[in-house]
This record gives C-alpha cells, sequence and structure tokens, in this order.
C-alpha cells in the first residue's frame, strides 16, 4: 500500500536490524486518515468472505482493526494482554511471548466474544516471529470458529511469522512488506514493481 510505505519511509525509524519504530503514525500518536486508508484497503480486499467479527490484539491493533471493522460493518474484539477484573465469566487464556518486552503475557478472551459460528479477520500492527498471531489463532481454534483471514499491517518478512502463517495455509494480506533494515535504511519487497514488470515483459515478448 503505497501510501503507507512512504509513510514508513518518511517517519519510520529503525533502531536496528529488528525493529522499527512507528510511533508517530501507528502506535502512540496515530495518523487517523491514514488508519483510515488501512481500514479501506483491508475491507476491500477480505470483503467477499463473510467476516462476522475482526479480532485484534491491544493496543496498538486497535486503531487499523477498528476502521477495518467500521468499513465491514461488523463487530471488533480486542484480546487483552492481561486478566481485567472484571471478567469473571468464562474466558479463553494463552501465553503469547512478546517481541517487543522480551516476557510472557496470558492473551485473554471472554468467551461471551466468540462463537463456533465465527469467520474470523485478524488484523495486527506488526507480523515479526508471529507468536502473537498464532496466540490469537489457537484461541479461536479453542472456540471452534473459523480463521478468514489474517491483515498485517507491516510485516517484516525476513523474519519467520509470514512463513510459519503460510506454511500453516493461512490467507494472509500484509501492506507492507520488509525485506530487510539496517539503522536509518529500510528496505520492502517490491512485489508491484516485480508483478509490473513481469506483466509488461509479458506482453511485449
Ligand atoms: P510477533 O508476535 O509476530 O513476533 O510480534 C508481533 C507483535 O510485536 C506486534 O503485535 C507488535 O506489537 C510487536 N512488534 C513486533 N515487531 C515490532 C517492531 O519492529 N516494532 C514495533 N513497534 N512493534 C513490533
Amino acid at each position: 500500500m503505497k501510501d503507507l510505505i512512504n509513510k514508513i519511509k518518511t517517519d519510520g525509524i529503525a533502531l536496528n536490524e529488528d525493529v522499527l519504530k512507528v510511533d508517530s503514525f501507528l502506535n502512540h500518536q496515530i495518523d487517523p486518515v491514514l488508519m483510515k486508508n488501512i481500514g479501506d484497503e483491508f475491507a476491500k480486499h477480505f470483503k467477499d468472505l463473510n467476516i462476522t467479527k475482526v479480532f485484534t490484539i491491544e493496543s496498538s491493533g486497535i486503531a487499523p482493526a477498528l476502521m477495518t471493522s467500521l468499513k465491514l460493518n461488523i463487530p471488533l474484539v480486542v484480546l487483552k494482554k492481561q486478566l481485567p477484573n472484571t471478567l469473571i465469566d468464562g474466558y479463553y487464556s494463552v501465553p503469547v511471548k512478546s517481541f517487543t518486552k522480551n516476557s510472557i503475557y496470558n492473551l485473554t478472551l471472554s468467551k461471551k466474544y466468540i462463537s463456533k459460528d465465527d469467520n474470523i479477520l485478524i488484523i495486527d500492527d506488526f507480523l515479526a516471529y508471529g507468536e502473537a498471531t498464532l496466540g490469537v489463532i489457537n484461541i479461536i481454534k479453542e472456540a471452534h470458529a473459523n480463521i478468514a483471514g489474517i491483515g498485517i499491517v507491516i510485516e517484516k518478512s525476513f523474519q519467520p511469522g509470514r512463513k510459519k502463517l503460510d506454511s500453516l495455509g493461512y490467507n494472509v494480506y500484509s501492506l507492507a512488506r520488509i525485506a530487510s533494515m539496517s539503522k536509518n535504511k529500510i528496505n520492502f519487497i517490491k512485489e508491484e514493481w516485480f508483478y509490473k514488470s513481469f506483466f509488461f515483459y509479458s506482453f511485449h515478448t
């Protein structure tokens, strides 16, 4: 997605080869116009799959996931990283290793907000090692609901998350795919460029 990639190029900061800081537009200060465009793009991509709910993890996934659910006109469910005191009824909970904090949290969902008839779109801000997304997947599977697709705002394709999800057969759509990073340099996978060149070449030979 062109405007997202441009924003990452101008405002994203590669702290090192592994971590991208995007807190000026995605997870501390938030750019609402960009979030709306992200929601529109995910909604357009997944619109024919009869999705019943969008699922995300607090807190960085909420902005893009909310815009997606608004466009699809379906509820957004936010999975918690701690067990809230108010969650007194039944809940699902799975341990997840946090990429940014290098610790374990318990991803938690009230049983009230999922049923076996749900067809769920998972949205998250980043895909790195896939631990967060796999945690959501495990909870959805435990509830015997279906996973229709996974939408990722920024995929770091050089880390193993995408390969794990592909090998499990999930329908993954990432809006920006980063091939590699070094301090202050971010290289994207040039899919659009690749496909345009491929079609140009096919039609002209
Ligand atoms: P994973 O579970 O795929 O290893 O990591 C995904 C989660 O870690 C995301 O929900 C995101 O919050 C966080 N994360 C992973 N990589 C980055 C990064 O480079 N920058 C930031 N800001 N968060 C990240």
